[in-house]
């Protein structure tokens, strides 16, 4: 890395990332968020894209990484993502792939999937446990659980409401 984030820039950041996901739920969607950052300068911000757009496979982080567009290997091995919550492996694997050398998470206590996955790999994932990030989950969970058993492919059948999409 040739960049190394004041706490300071982090919070910024993760800050953005926040921004991103309560965009998302603003807009119906799952209320989750993520930028890269390279070299302290925004690369691209991103956010769950399972409402707004039908896909199942632009969560935050690789909705970020999408919006980022073509990178040289050299910039992803020196960028950082920040996410409002801890990356699933699809997003884990897409950080892997490019060597993302770190990931700062704004909470893992509504899900955790990929951490051990990060560390075998050599990947820091340092977390937050931010307030702001754990709201946003806490409020789709009590109020939209359908959407997010629907975003982790899990069928939760007395929350999964097929009607409602
Ligand atoms: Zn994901």
């Amino acid at each position: 890395m040739t960049w190394t984030p004041t706490p300071e820039e982090d919070r910024k950041f993760l800050d953005l990332a926040i921004e991103q996901a309560k965009k998302s739920w603003d807009e119906g969607g799952v209320p989750i968020g993520a930028v890269l950052v390279h070299d302290g300068e925004v690369l691209a911000a991103g956010h769950n894209q399972r409402f707004q757009k039908g896909s199942p496979i632009l969560h935050g982080e690789t909705d970020a990484i999408q919006n980022a567009g073509r990178q040289p290997a050299e910039v992803y091995r020196n960028s950082v993502l920040y996410t409002t919550l801890s990356p699933c492996i699809m997003c884990a694997g897409t950080a892997l792939l490019y060597e993302i050398p770190r990931i700062v998470v704004g909470e893992n206590r509504s899900f955790e999937m990929s951490e051990a996955l990060l560390a075998d790999w050599g990947t820091q994932v340092d977390v937050v446990d931010d307030p702001a990030c754990i709201e946003l989950m806490n409020t789709m969970l009590a109020e939209r659980p359908d959407l997010w058993s629907e975003d982790i492919g899990v069928d939760e059948g007395q929350s999964a409401k097929k009607s409602g999409m």
